[in-house]
């Protein structure tokens, strides 16, 4: 397994967009935002370079496909994967402002999430994301720490959801990712997805960032993380 991470500059690169899919340009060409859109295509540039690594090719000749979501059947928002070159390597990616986070895995499902720090509506969002159990466990976070603590409980549940297929429309409350521990075992079970089971870790984060992984729960997977992994630190 592999994890990049990286922080855009929000100036275009051309070498960027030369990379990029038709259907990446065409999102690029969508944002109104100049910042937004370098923000964009430099992510999607760097995930394809960093999966031509694993994958022994050409970063310009990945393409990618969706599988149906897990929630509803269409593809449109389901799972990402990688449909050329033909390969048992699995992706999940995340952005947020100038932040991007990619993760890999060779044969086995895995889902990244990067939030940056904001205001939340603690109040309204509680009673919907939080089990019972986050919910108590926010009664001992201070206000002043509540947004960030919230934001990095909602990275893990996202990081579980995108992992297993069903994406937006999971409901969040039914998923108790353990905020207390560094690392929790999760239950979440998707249609078509074969694990049930999901541990789930924060990843290195920043001042204004958090970030979580979610892989299925195998035994192996603290050799994968200490033994296989590059983590490359968001510079
Ligand atoms: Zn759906």
């Amino acid at each position: 397994m592999a994890v990049w991470s990286g922080r855009a500059t929000g100036h275009l690169v051309p070498d960027d967009i030369d990379i990029l899919s038709p259907e990446e340009r065409q999102r690029f060409s969508a944002f109104r935002d100049p910042v937004r859109a370098a923000n964009f295509a430099t992510a999607h540039a760097e995930v394809r370079r960093c999966l031509a690594q694993v994958l022994d090719l050409d970063p310009g000749a990945i393409r990618f496909g969706r599988h149906p979501c897990a929630g509803c059947g269409r593809s449109v928002h389901g799972r990402p994967y990688i449909q050329h070159p033909h390969t048992d390597w699995e992706f999940s990616l995340s952005r947020s402002g100038p932040y991007w986070l990619c993760a890999a895995a060779a044969g086995m499902r895995v889902g990244v999430d990067l939030e940056c720090v904001r205001r939340t509506d603690f109040g309204s969002l509680a009673s919907v994301v939080l089990s019972e159990s986050e919910r108590t466990y926010f009664q001992g976070v201070p206000a002043g720490r509540r947004d960030a603590e919230f934001i990095r409980c909602w990275t893990r549940k996202e990081a579980v959801v995108k992992a297993s297929g069903i994406g937006v429309e999971a409901t969040l409350g039914n998923i108790d990712v353990g905020p207390g521990r560094r690392a929790a075992v999760v239950s979440h079970s998707a249609a078509g997805c074969e694990v049930d089971t999901w541990l789930v870790t924060d990843l290195p984060t920043g001042s204004d960032y958090f970030s979580a992984l979610a892989v299925p729960a195998f035994e192996e997977f603290t050799f994968f993380l200490g033994e296989k992994s590059s983590v490359h630190p968001i510079g």
